[in-house]
């Protein structure tokens, strides 16, 4: 059986029976694939201890052909990415990139999918405190625009006129981007986006980090990329690390205000 040599980044593990553990990764050359890590939870196992979650490197996979769970022969870890867990703001940020990843990516070979994927938890590791929000929120805009969900955002969505940049405009999750005034007063209600959000979301889906400028502002962010995705992704289950992600540092719902 020749076996897959693939970079490759761990997005999820479990642990299974005793001493192994099984590994979501997503790979360059095969996209999202499930593997079978035999002893790996022993203390001098093959896989070494640096084989953890958000961990990158070369993966070598015995891949069995219509079956979901592989077998995983080595993993040459280059990027341990210890610092993403050792800081709840970026691993809840990280969790919830890798869930986008795990639950609507597909077992196809996707290039720039899985750089933008290593390049976001990179850069919500090198991010500073609330900017890790700002790192997540652009590098998940980069993965809805490869799988193919980019919204429109500098012409009407409907009827596609150009829409000036300095003006706010009203944002139609259904229709999938910015509406003129006309087709948003058709559409019905929508969600208003600044002049200033609008111009982030630009940035963010040329694969350049932006800030924003406050927590309000992330928070909208947040909401708004929430709602984008249950409206062109959802697949009925709940994005659980999506909403722990949201709700971590803005208190949980039933804590008093501050
Ligand atoms: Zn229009």
């Amino acid at each position: 059986m020749p076996a897959l040599r693939t970079d490759a980044v761990v997005l999820h593990v479990f642990d299974y029976l005793e001493t192994s553990r099984i590994f979501r990764l997503a790979t360059r050359e095969a996209g999202i694939q499930s593997v079978l890590a035999r002893g790996a939870r022993r203390s001098k196992s093959r896989y070494g201890s640096a084989l953890d979650l958000f961990a990158s490197g070369t993966a070598e996979i015995y891949v069995k052909t219509g079956r979901d769970l592989h077998t995983l022969a080595s993993f040459d870890v280059n990027r341990s990415r210890g610092v993403l867990a050792a800081d709840l703001e970026r691993f809840t940020a990280a969790s919830a990139i890798a869930e986008l990843a795990t639950r609507f990516a597909t077992g196809e070979a996707h290039t720039e999918l899985y750089e933008s994927l290593v390049a976001t938890l990179d850069a919500i590791g090198e991010a500073r405190a609330s900017a890790s929000v700002d790192a997540a929120l652009c590098g998940a805009w980069q993965l809805v625009a490869q799988m193919g969900f980019a919204p429109t955002l500098e012409a009407c969505a409907s009827c596609h006129t150009l829409l000036a940049d300095d003006v706010a405009a009203s944002f139609s999750h259904r229709a999938g981007g910015v509406l003129c005034r006309r087709c948003a007063s058709l559409a019905g209600a929508s969600r208003v986006l600044p002049p200033e959000a609008r111009a982030t979301l630009r940035t963010w889906m040329r694969g350049a980090l932006s800030s924003v400028a406050d927590d309000l502002a992330r928070r909208a962010h947040q909401r708004l990329l929430r709602e984008f995705l249950s409206e062109h992704l959802a697949d009925g289950r709940p994005l659980r690390a999506y909403d722990v992600w949201e709700r971590n540092g803005w208190g949980a719902p039933n804590e008093a205000p501050r």
